[in-house]
């Protein structure tokens, strides 16, 4: 995780870096820190916590009148987050800012120890930048190069030299791209964090070395020259602003109409662009946190609909476990940025195997989106917010979308023209159950004091209990877990006390009168339940919300939403930093 940006050009770039430093905070935010170069020399400032810190410190600060400059916000993995650990790190001419872990790290550290380099800080980065400044005798190409052969592990550098008028860079693993500007170019983790100043844009593929000057930009492969293709990014400077809403997580929420309108287009309108599964005798969903529990919608309406056994795992498990592939398996990768670290190692697994992988994804610049097999990607746009939301919902549609055209492929579904018909609605209807805000903060207000909170639901419905649950422990710190409905009875239910707040997900009409019952179970204990349900019918036992009822296969996307603005509501009122809640950063790029 962690954010870099950086600038070469005409003017000071100190509002450039920390306009873009801003933009990329969601990546980390534990201490940010930048350095400037001018003619003679290149001055550090570092702070701890939120860029404002760092803000504050460069207004009370003498900046130099350079124009060349590397930005960091961090989120720390080797050593705490103090001024000292804060990046840029400065070994003699050599200083740099890393997005990554350097997993030989300490083994490099106590070698140049011996050869008597002294180490400032703690972290692996000052390692890496002593490892470059050893080989720097004038030549920072070669000098990189040569680091990139000995450093193991993960890594985005922007690199400036005391003594070059240029900015370098080079990536393994770790995002990082360049952009070009008028008479100005910039390195960034993340197209959003330029686009107020360009949409033009090189991806860099594993240790390339670029050297940008502000009028020309060169890159390096083994010390070789060679030539790259400029991309043109379609997103717009608004869909990474906040707009007026007070934080990027509602911001976003209220957007799933439009991106959930721009990604249905896309393939309704040709459904040969859905990845066909049909043929597979094995699915296995791979993924990390929201994204697997998209997953678990998917393995639901894959085995329902599709009739293929699919099983869902978390990526972290899946990288180091024994897997059998011993049937026709396809591996179906879900990241938003596709750039989470344990999936990208699933996806080499699979691919070290010799078995298909399919990635949805949302960064079309991804490493997962450039190496998997076949790609789907969602429209969700920049999504800002640590907590997931518009991006999950597209998972979701995309997961709903591949098990209706295998079902049909499959001769299992009759009724396919209809529904993708109807699916078509599936903005509007998403709209209207949103307007019911206000709803969703009355619950918020209810519920926000309590300690404890419990979702239930069977089948698709736990699937969605668990993504509900997640939300509220990210961004309002809420303990919360959420059951399959039978299950609460075998041990939790003991701590169903009066007023313990159990939402109760009730859509799946084969299973629904039983969900019920565990209902009665729960009220009869004290709960306030709180329902969520399809179906006018169901029994209110102190708070009903009832949506649209669409086609099974759909059903989640008018679910889910509810659910995310309950979590939205309940951390404002607490008056958390919803953005950006403690310890989380947005794309888990280390292990
Ligand atoms: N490993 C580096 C550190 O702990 C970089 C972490 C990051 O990517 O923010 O400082």
């Amino acid at each position: 995780m962690c954010g870099i940006i950086g600038y070469i050009g005409k003017k000071n770039p100190i509002e450039f870096l920390i306009d873009g430093l801003k933009k990329l905070e969601y990546r980390g935010y534990d201490s940010s820190g930048i350095a400037i170069k001018d003619e003679n020399s290149v001055q550090l400032i570092k702070s701890t916590g939120r860029i404002k810190n760092l803000e504050n410190k460069i207004n009370n600060t003498k900046v130099l009148d350079g124009n060349i400059g590397i930005a960091h916000t961090r989120w720390a993995t080797h050593g705490m987050p103090t001024v000292a650990n804060a990046h840029p790190h400065k070994v003699s001419k050599v200083t740099l800012v890393h997005n990554g872990i350097i997993e030989n790290a300490e083994e490099l550290k106590a070698k140049l120890m011996e050869e008597g380099q002294i180490f400032k800080s703690d972290t692996d980065t000052e390692v890496a930048c002593a490892v470059i400044n050893k080989y720097y005798t004038g030549n920072p190409i070669s000098a990189i190069t040569k680091a990139t052969n000995i450093l193991r592990g993960s890594y985005a550098f922007g690199i400036i030299f005391d003594d070059q008028d240029k900015l370098y860079a080079v990536r393994k693993d770790s995002p990082l791209i360049v952009g070009i500007g008028n008479y100005e170019n910039y390195i960034a983790s993340d197209i959003a964090a330029i686009i107020n100043y360009t949409n033009k844009y090189m991806l860099l593929n594993d240790n390339e070395v670029i050297e940008l000057s502000n009028d020309n930009i060169k890159i390096y492969k083994d010390n070789k020259e060679i030539k790259k293709e400029v991309s043109t990014a379609n997103i717009s400077a608004e869909e990474a602003d906040k707009g007026d809403y007070k934080h990027f997580m509602l911001k976003e929420i209220m957007e799933e109409p439009l991106v959930l309108a721009r990604t249905l287009n896309k393939y309704i309108n040709d459904m040969s662009k859905i990845y066909d599964i049909s043929g597979y005798k094995e699915i296995h969903i791979v993924a990390c946190g929201s994204a697997m529990y998209a997953g678990l919608i998917g393995k639901n309406l894959i085995e329902e609909k599709a009739n293929i056994k699919c099983f869902v795992e978390c990526a972290s498990e899946y990288r180091y476990e024994k897997v059998v592939y011993d049937r026709k398996t396809l591996v179906i990768l879900v990241s938003q940025s596709g750039e989470t670290a344990d999936t990208i190692a699933a996806m080499r697994k699979a691919k070290e195997n010799d078995i298909d992988t399919l990635a949805i994804v949302n960064v079309k610049t991804s490493t997962i989106a450039r190496e998997a097999d076949n790609v789907i990607f969602i429209e969700a746009g920049p999504e800002i917010a640590v907590a997931t939301t518009k991006a999950y919902l597209l998972q979701v549609a995309i997961l709903s979308l591949i098990a209706l055209r295998a079902a049909y492929k499959k001769g299992l579904e009759q009724k396919y023209t209809e529904i993708l018909t109807e699916a078509k609605e599936l903005p509007v209807k998403l709209q209207k159950v949103l307007n019911d805000h206000d709803k969703f903060l009355k619950i918020a207000q209810d519920i926000y004091k309590n300690h404890d909170v419990f979702y239930i639901g069977r089948g698709v419905d736990y699937a969605m209990c668990l993504e509900g649950s997640l939300k509220l422990k990210e961004v309002s710190y809420t303990h919360s877990d959420a059951y399959q409905a039978g299950e609460l009875k075998h041990g939790t239910i003991s701590l169903i006390e009066k007023d313990t707040p159990v939402f109760a997900i009730i859509s799946d009409d084969k299973i629904k009168n039983k969900t019920e019952s565990n209902v009665i179970e729960v009220a009869s204990r004290g709960a306030k339940v709180f329902t969520i349900t399809n179906d006018i019918n169901i029994k209110d036992h102190y708070f009903k919300y009832v949506v649209p009822k669409i086609d099974y296969y759909f059903q989640p996307i008018l679910i889910v939403p509810p659910l995310q603005l309950v979590g939205y509501y309940v951390g404002d009122l607490k008056g958390l930093d919803i953005d950006k809640p403690r310890n989380l950063a947005k794309s888990v790029t280390v292990e």
